[in-house]
């Protein structure tokens, strides 16, 4: 920090009891004041003030007045990290988008400024108005991994706003969470008054109507529940895909295995079905992506060109959870692009998704786009690639205005023995052939990911991953002195809802002799450039993505004790997460470092992501035998579960003669759904 602060003069937070008035639906409602005359003389003295001043092209700035519901939606960790959230910025649309709702946008302070906040009495505060957080109706908080849960519980507090949901009443926010971690709510079910699973368009303006709904009936007065903030809980729990931890418990055998979840409330769901949005058509978002003010770590515009991925890479929780595969027609894609590169003045634009290669249609659409922008200044990426030549020539058309500098490719084990284990098909000779291609064709670069600590790895797996970084540089040095082969290496941490949530975890300091393989094997090859994740770092995530509810007590006592942006190296906490599971009696060996059987309950088996267990287990024995499972989007269906639960059939994609998005079993084409807005418009008054 640059010397000292002067004193500022922050507008006072009102009791509890007094907050009523600024909850107020429309223009009955008290206005809360900017904090940014307090704040602003303090930016001086923090890191990247730029981050939190707010005024950034495409941003809405909410008429509290004129609004029903007002939403403060947040991604819990630096501006830098959390501005290019897609998920935000798509909800930060819709909502807005609606007559009757504002959303505004919060990120997780800097240390230095949380001290200063916390010395001035400055609460969470929404980057557009900086309005408090205690006077939003509901704060919606993306949670893409589990290393922001302890930020979490500091925006709250920071917020004015009881930490734990028991504590709040019907004038504090609803604390909502969503995005991949919330499939695994458990280890914050104290701290949050629900989660939703899966796809956050439709589910967010059912959310809003049911919040509107009640502020209306409690402002007429028509609330006759004795409890109203309970009453709002069960009417959230009544939304698909909404989950709302209060109204379920945990029980657990004399071994401390969890025997089941139950629902206690009545009339909620004993199994919670996740939300999938089946026509991304409807829903072409964002169109006006907002235009950081600072530094981000993604600059450019983002178009999702499918949703879902079949590849069933059994590591991975996105593939697993965001199934089935839901394409956008390339002239929508286009149509994005176009609109997107005007209204932000990006000149990149990545086409994203979990595979973008897979599009059906990638290949005439790449195309097209570069055709389009050939001889401008706006380049084109995909951020997402499957390992072979055709990828080479995909990125050799997206770069025709750019250079040839790197290409990334994600084998994630280094033998086919262990790439047949994590479902991953790529042979080596593809990979090889795949770098010969780039290196000639005068790219520069070839950036490999693996994983180490993946479920029946040996030695002799880890080795491999060196041997390929070995050969894979000799082919660029053939092609020239100065190429660079780079190899990143993290541990594995096993996730709820995939084949490997049954899976020990390494330890890490297995995961740290394994890296020490790697590192001694490839130490004659000075050219290949290392990069390793702390091992430590997967102990916190392993530790969330697995926990049960009992977890929630070492996060909330982890954050008494100052762990913070857990996720950062800057910000080493893992030796107070040690301490605080060691006072509240998490053993981390137990919860993480532990194989479970077939018939242990698992702390969110309460929570349907479509995925049959039965179908997830099978594919874990499968996995332990090195046999591959193929891509149903080009094999016969395997009955993983998710189609038919959706009601669907699942099509090839554009191409193949189906048409997409995938049809609900019974109507006759996409045509006769209605559309986004039809169904989602918000009822006049
Ligand atoms: S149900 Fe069949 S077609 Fe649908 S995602 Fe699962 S395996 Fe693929």
């Amino acid at each position: 920090m640059l010397g000292t602060a002067p004193r500022v003069n922050a507008p006072p937070i009102p009791d509890r009891a007094n907050r009523a008035a600024y909850r107020r639906p429309g223009g009955d409602a008290v206005t809360p004041a900017s904090y940014f005359a307090a704040l602003e003389p303090l930016l001086a003295y923090v890191k990247k003030p730029a981050q939190y001043v707010g005024g950034e092209h495409n941003e809405v700035v909410g008429d509290w007045t004129a609004a029903e519901t007002r939403w403060l939606l947040c991604y819990p960790d630096t501006y830098e990290i959390g501005q290019p959230n897609q998920g935000i910025q798509i909800l930060y649309e819709v909502l807005n988008e609606r007559a009757t709702a504002m959303a505004e946008r919060s990120y997780a302070p800097w240390v230095d400024l949380e001290e200063l906040m916390r010395e001035h009495r400055i609460p969470t505060f929404s980057l557009e108005s900086h309005r408090p957080l205690w006077a939003f109706d509901v704060f919606g908080v993306t949670l893409p991994h589990e290393l922001g849960h302890t930020n979490l519980l500091n925006l709250l507090e920071l917020g004015a706003v009881p930490r734990r949901s028991a504590d709040r009443d019907v004038d504090d926010p609803i604390v909502l969470v969503g995005g991949h971690a919330a499939y695994n709510p458990e280890p914050l079910a104290p701290f949050i008054d629900a989660a939703v699973m899966g796809d956050g368009e439709e589910v967010a303006l059912e959310v809003d109507e049911v919040v509107r709904g009640f502020k209306r009936d409690r402002h007429a007065e028509r609330l006759t529940a004795a409890d109203p903030r309970h009453e709002l809980l069960r009417r959230l729990a009544g939304v698909d895909g909404v989950y709302v931890p209060a109204f379920y418990e945990p029980r657990y055998l004399d071994d401390g295995r969890l025997r089941r979840t139950v629902a206690v409330e009545p009339g909620v769901p004993a199994m919670v079905p996740k939300r999938t949005v089946q026509d991304l058509e409807a829903w072409p978002y964002p169109q006006k992506q907002i235009v950081p003010m600072t530094e981000t770590v993604h600059e450019r515009f983002s178009v999702e060109i499918f949703r879902g991925c079949t590849r069933g890479c059994r590591f991975c929780q996105a593939g697993m959870i965001t199934r089935p595969v839901r394409e956008r027609r390339p002239e929508t894609v286009q149509k994005l692009v176009e609109d997107g590169v005007k209204n932000t003045g990006f000149n990149e634009v990545g086409l994203l998704s979990l595979s973008s290669a897979d599009h059906s249609a990638i290949g005439p659409m790449a195309r097209d786009l570069a055709d389009a922008y050939e001889g401008t200044t706006t380049s084109l990426s995909l951020p997402s690639t499957r390992v072979d030549a055709f990828n080479v020539t995909l990125s050799n058309e997206l770069a025709r205005n750019g250079r040839r500098t790197g290409l990334t490719f994600a084998p994630e084990a280094g033998s086919e023995r262990m790439r047949a284990v994590i479902n991953k098909m790529v042979a080596e000779e593809d990979l090889l052939r795949t770098a010969e291609i780039a290196f000639s064709e005068g790219w520069r670069q070839i950036k490999l990911y693996f994983m180490v600590g993946l479920p029946t790895e040996t030695d002799e797996d880890v080795l491999a991953i060196a041997d390929l970084g070995i050969k894979t540089y000799e082919i660029a040095r053939r092609h020239g002195k100065a190429n660079k082969v780079t190899i990143s290496v993290g541990g594995f941490v096993p996730k709820p809802h995939t084949p490997f949530q049954w899976a020990a975890q390494d330890s890490p300091e297995e995961i740290r002799r394994k890296l020490s393989l790697i590192r001694h094997a490839i130490k004659a090859h000075s050219g290949i450039k290392l990069r390793t994740n702390d091992p430590e770092e997967g102990v916190i995530e392993g530790l969330l993505a697995r926990g049960d509810r009992r977890v929630a007590a070492a996060v909330e006592r982890a954050f008494e004790l100052g762990a913070r942006f857990d996720g950062w190296h800057e910000m080493p906490t893992l030796e107070v997460w040690r301490r605080a599971m060691q006072e509240t009696g998490v053993d981390l060996a137990w919860f993480s470092h532990r194989e479970r059987d077939e018939r242990e309950a698992l702390p969110w088996d309460h929570l349907d992501s479509g995925l049959d267990k039965e179908w997830l287990w099978k594919d874990w024995q499968d996995a332990q035998s090195d046999q591959q499972l193929d891509d149903c989007r080009w094999s016969p269906c395997y009955d993983c579960g998710v189609c038919p639960g959706l009601s669907i059939e699942h099509d090839t994609g554009y191409t193949g003669g189906f048409q997409l998005p995938v049809l609900p079993t019974g109507l006759g084409g996409s045509s006769q759904l209605p559309t986004a807005p039809e169904r989602y418009a918000s009822e006049e008054p």
